[in-house]
């Protein structure tokens, strides 16, 4: 299935795609809702965030190429870090360069959207408390990541994390093709089954830290091939059987 969370006028509601279509929900996905009889055409609606996260939890290095090219050791643990809800942007908004940066990079990645509360989860189950995937760009400032010696704020600027198009449910979330293409230049190309630490083991993992909540985002890193953007630019994230997610550099 692939939800979509959409406005329409004055209108928001959560909605189930199906082709060109988009069936109006009622209702919350994360609790009791009803599919309707009413649907609007895609190219008539305004596809907003996915999912309206409490927090956007991320792995870095979670990929071994990757973090060869940034010269970081490979962590023994899942490497995590948080991107505030305020930096969510969705599919075909515009991510905006802060004039603090010199240098903002993509990031391809598959998010995770959790779909029941998960607290201390074994990895076994994890699954169990994932809705769906969506696409990710792990926008950053790799020049104030660098000097900051953290990243909290090379990672949390507005527009920061692009998210969409849709949640897609039934995927094998360690076996996806994920592609960043760049102008129409494929610039990041790779598979999910090359991660570090697992779909599942991520979750858990997570899990054991913070509570997590319906609607939760987490973000499973990036392969290698990261580089930045520029004013004008178009950036797409691509996952296999999970879309395409499209975004403009102001
Ligand atoms: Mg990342």
């Amino acid at each position: 299935m692939k939800y979509v969370r959409f406005k329409k006028d004055n209108f928001c509601s959560y909605g189930l795609l199906e082709g060109e279509k988009v069936k109006v929900i009622e209702g919350d996905i994360f609790k009791d809702y009803s599919v309707t009889g009413r649907c609007y055409d895609i190219d008539e609606i305004e596809l907003l965030t996915p999912c309206v996260p409490s927090k956007i939890v991320c792995v870095g290095l979670n990929y071994k190429a990757h973090a060869r090219e940034t010269n970081m050791p490979l962590p023994q643990e899942p490497l995590i870090f948080l991107k505030p809800p305020t930096a969510a942007l969705a599919h075909k908004g515009n991510i905006i360069i802060p004039a603090v940066s010199g240098r903002v990079d993509y990031e391809a990645e598959l998010a995770l959207v959790i779909g029941k509360t998960a607290k201390n989860v074994k990895p076994e189950d994890a699954l169990d408390y994932v809705l769906g995937a969506t696409c990710l760009n792990d926008v950053t400032a790799r020049d104030l990541q660098k000097k900051d010696g953290q990243w909290t704020r090379a990672k949390s600027f507005d527009t920061f994390a692009p998210m969409g198009p849709y949640i897609v449910t039934g995927v094998d979330y360690n076996n996806l093709d994920i592609e960043l293409v760049l102008n129409g230049e494929i610039k990041q190309k790779s598979n999910t089954s090359c991660f570090i630490a697992k779909a599942h083991q991520i979750v858990s993992y997570v899990s054991r830290i913070m509570t997590l909540d319906p609607g939760d985002v987490i973000a499973t890193g990036t392969p290698s091939g990261v580089g930045p953007m520029k004013k004008g630019d178009v950036v797409e994230v691509r996952l296999e059987g999970v879309g395409v997610l499209k975004n403009y550099v102001e």
